[in-house]
């Protein structure tokens, strides 16, 4: 049996844009909880080092996180564990009850979804087989465990590349293999890759299987060409999987407008397709997913929520409940 809580915003996980949501959710007075099924910190937790935040040449992952959470804190909102199941619109005054799996509800009349995404896979024979025993999503999280070891990475984008740099810090060498004749990275983390004698990418090239050795270790990668079908073996002890990010959606996906790939679409002001709903961060449909992004739409989203509690409160505010009945969103 679980306890109900009352806020005025619920903030769906605790990124960079959660914790930015807080603070500013804060800042404005308002009753906030944001609510998160691990440590705060998001994405960067798995980032060893930010260089693109502004006014931080060079930070720590965990430290920034560290100081976003602080920073949201000082200014009142709490952080509390829990993992969401549902988030439910009630039909009779638009409210929203978020509930946890140990049964805990949370009410309030306005939610922030952030709760970024989860990596993809490459969905190949031995990837999950293998996932831990040297088939890896999470470069920082596990590099240290392949020091003098020959390791691939799959895929051509900003994470691909970054983190075959940084894991030249442990492996002997490192393989970037991807699908295509050229990087769709941004060209600074091509220079340093191109640049970087450890690394040497593989074009045109897919992994089909991972295989292990006795002791259920990987220790080789199936490789196909896909421009001149040949097959060949890459001896690898190790697979850091980046080919991009799935939004972590589920609990609202399937009653709230999203783009193709299922990111949730939302106006200028971060508003979703629902009253009182809003979104920010890489759960969100836009061009790029960066730390700047993230704290940006949720300054927005934070701001537009309070406007919108206003407006509720005023009763000048438009009509929340849409539908005809209570329904989970
Ligand atoms: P991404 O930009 O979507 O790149 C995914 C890469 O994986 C692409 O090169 C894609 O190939 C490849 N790929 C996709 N599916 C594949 C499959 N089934 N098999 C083989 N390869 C596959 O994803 P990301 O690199 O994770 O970046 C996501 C967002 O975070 C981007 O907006 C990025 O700018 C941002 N980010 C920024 C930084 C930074 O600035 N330091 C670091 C990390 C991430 P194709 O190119 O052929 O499509």
């Amino acid at each position: 049996m679980g306890t109900t809580y009352n806020f005025d915003v619920v903030i769906v996980g605790a990124g960079p844009a959660g914790m930015c949501a807080g603070m500013y959710a804060g800042r404005s007075m308002l009753k906030a909880v944001v609510l998160e099924r691990g440590f705060p910190g998001g994405e960067l937790l798995n980032t060893e080092v930010i260089e693109d935040y502004p006014g931080f040449e060079h930070i720590l992952g965990h430290e920034l996180a560290q100081k976003f959470s602080d920073h949201a804190a000082k200014f009142g909102a709490e952080f509390r564990n829990g993992v969401i199941v549902e988030c439910v619109q009630k039909r009779q005054d638009g409210t929203f009850e978020t509930r946890c799996d140990n049964g805990d509800v949370y009410v309030s009349p306005a939610v922030i979804v952030t709760a970024g995404g989860t990596p993809i896979k490459l969905g190949i024979p031995g990837e999950l087989e293998y996932a831990g025993k040297g088939v890896s999503y999470c470069a920082i999280c596990d590099g240290a465990f392949f020091r003098n070891q020959e390791i691939a990475v799959v895929g051509g984008g900003d994470a691909a590349t970054e983190e075959a740099d940084f894991l030249t810090r442990y492996a002997s060498k490192v393989y970037l293999i991807h699908r295509r004749e050229s990087l769709r990275a941004s060209k600074i983390l091509q220079q340093r890759l191109f640049a970087n004698p450890k690394i040497e990418v593989i074009w045109n090239t897919v992994v089909d299987e991972v295989e292990g050795d006795a002791q259920g270790l990987v220790k080789n990668l199936k490789l196909r060409d896909v421009e001149t079908d040949a097959r060949r073996d890459l001896p690898a002890q190790g697979m850091f999987v980046f080919i991009g990010f799935r939004p972590n959606t589920g609990i609202i996906e399937g009653h709230v407008d999203h783009d193709e790939m299922g990111y949730l679409r939302t106006d200028a002001n971060m508003h979703t397709s629902i009253r009182g709903l809003f979104a920010a961060g890489d759960v969100r449909s836009q061009l790029t997913r960066q730390v700047t992004t993230a704290v940006g739409d949720a300054t927005t989203a934070a701001i537009a929520a309070e406007k919108y509690l206003k407006a509720l409160a005023d009763g000048d505010g438009d009509e929340p409940l849409v539908g005809s009945g209570g329904y989970a969103v």
